[in-house]
């Protein structure tokens, strides 16, 4: 395999294609070709010369250490600040949690409810937050004692209502760290339950990710399979706990008339602003659903991607007027979007998915930012002969993304007919129950909330998964 990070990289490059499906395979490979700026630093290194350029060394300093801390990309011989443990990774997570829920409830209280959106996010990324420290527990790398990783495992995943340690354990290390990643058969994938099949047009995926954000019935959804359909086959001990935390909090609003106080410091943040911090999350996470047919290493190099949040800084050469411009459209940027993004969808390590899925064992993943960097700079040990890729912005990523699904190809028909066997199974159990309701007429399908114009909906032929704290919304969205 060629590497060429100054002029950009072409994974392909060496293979030779089969004769038959040439035109199809290739055109799916150059959706994979890596211009430079998505495999070197340059952007960062922009940024860095001009901090360095303008400020004294000590506000130098503190200004490298927080566009590091916000991009995830460090500069050339930059060394952590602070170094914080995997304890007080544990203690933000939880404890931040507790904070902004309490921020929200004081904030309504008091009439500053025009905060509220901003707790919101920061809510939204302490359950991110919470749910980082609950993989590194499945995946038995936050603290030694397997005691002590299933009982913060089993707290975070209550109080922010998603699985169970086992029933995410299942998924995650026993089908997407596995050669099924990505592929209509790992369990956590959500690209064919949500309506996202590859091979359509961009924009199809757009349209599409913008009606689940907007919908109410995928909160709604969302919202049974956290109360319900993740939590129903696990230990009474579990679904006892777990319903009994979300009836205590409904008896404790209803009691002392607080029901708005719990709507809006709980429900709506972690059951509404969570969801779409998942949404795109989760699809600029993996180029899901492509590459099927290629080995499985090359696809799990391939697949993955980090998700750095930055801007390059604005020419040096242009006129000052220009030059203040484009800095303030920078700080505007770099502060309203990917500022909020880093708080809110990529806290902790989940900026840097791929160096995880790559190293799982090995990873330091406190200190994933210097870690990653390190293999960026000298090469990726153990997967030298493919460097390291990165989006610059969360909206990068997810049209990195988009562009790779809608170059692979579409669904084999065996997954079709899979999924509209699956189908027709949940039509004939919803006509059932509804010819079950006093007063209803036989024979009623379900009401159709589907994309306007969009093609064939596969996303209504799907299963709700269970047990993946990822926002999976499952099939019968619509
Ligand atoms: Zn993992
Ligand atoms: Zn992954
Ligand atoms: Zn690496």
């Amino acid at each position: 395999m060629a590497i060429g990070t100054a002029t950009g990289w072409d994974p392909f490059v060496d293979a030779s294609p089969e004769p038959d499906d040439a035109g199809l395979r290739r055109r799916e490979e150059l959706a994979f070709v890596e211009p430079a700026r998505n495999l070197d630093s340059e952007v960062r290194e922009s940024v860095s010369r001009s901090i360095q350029s303008t400020f004294p060394r000590p506000v130098a300093i503190l200004l490298e250490a927080f566009v590091t801390w916000v991009s995830g990309c460090p500069h050339v011989g930059q060394r952590p600040l602070v170094r914080r443990s995997k304890l007080v990774y544990t203690v933000e997570a939880f404890g931040g949690f507790i904070l902004f829920v309490a921020l929200g409830a004081v904030a309504w209280r008091t009439g500053f409810w025009y905060l509220l959106p901003l707790i919101w996010l920061a809510l939204a990324g302490r359950g991110w937050a919470l749910f980082n420290i609950f993989h590194h527990a499945t995946h038995q790398t936050l603290f030694a004692s397997d005691r002590v990783n299933r009982t913060l495992a089993f707290w975070s995943s209550i109080i922010s209502f998603s699985s169970s340690l086992d029933s995410y354990r299942k998924e995650h290390i026993q089908s997407h760290h596995t050669r099924a990643i990505c592929t209509y058969d790992d369990l956590e994938a959500p690209f064919m339950p949500l309506g996202f099949p590859p091979g359509q047009p961009k924009s199809f995926y757009y349209r599409r990710l913008a009606w689940l954000i907007c919908t109410p019935w995928t909160y709604l959804s969302y919202t049974r399979y956290r109360l319900w359909d993740w939590q129903r086959n696990d230990p009474w001990l579990r679904k006892g706990t777990l319903w009994g935390f979300a009836a205590v909090l409904v008896g404790l609003a209803v009691g002392f008339h607080q029901v708005s106080t719990l709507l809006l410091a709980y429900v709506v943040p972690m059951f509404v602003i969570f969801n779409v911090t998942g949404l795109v999350g989760t699809f600029s996470e993996h180029h899901w659903g492509t590459l099927i047919e290629r080995p499985a290493r090359l696809r799990m190099v391939l697949l993955l991607q980090s998700r750095f949040l930055l801007d390059a800084a604005p020419d040096r050469d242009q006129p000052r007027l220009r030059r203040i411009g484009g800095w303030a459209l920078w700080t505007l940027r770099f502060l309203c979007y990917h500022l909020p993004v880093r708080v809110a969808v990529l806290p902790g390590d989940s900026m840097h998915h791929d160096h995880h899925h790559r190293h799982p064992r090995t990873e330091q993943w406190t200190l994933s930012t210097f870690e990653r960097f390190e293999h960026v700079q000298h090469g990726c040990p153990g997967f030298h002969d493919y460097p390291h890729s990165h989006a610059w912005s969360l909206g990068e990523a997810i049209d990195r993304v988009f562009t790779r699904m809608s170059a692979a190809a579409p669904p084999p028909a065996a997954v079709l007919a899979r999924r509209d066997a699956e189908a027709k199974a949940r039509q004939q159990r919803w006509q059932r129950l509804r010819n079950l309701a006093p007063g209803r007429r036989a024979g009623r399908l379900p009401p159709s909330t589907s994309v306007p114009g969009a093609p064939v909906p596969l996303h209504r032929t799907a299963t709700p998964r269970r047990g993946s704290p990822r926002p999976v919304l499952g099939s019968d969205l619509d």
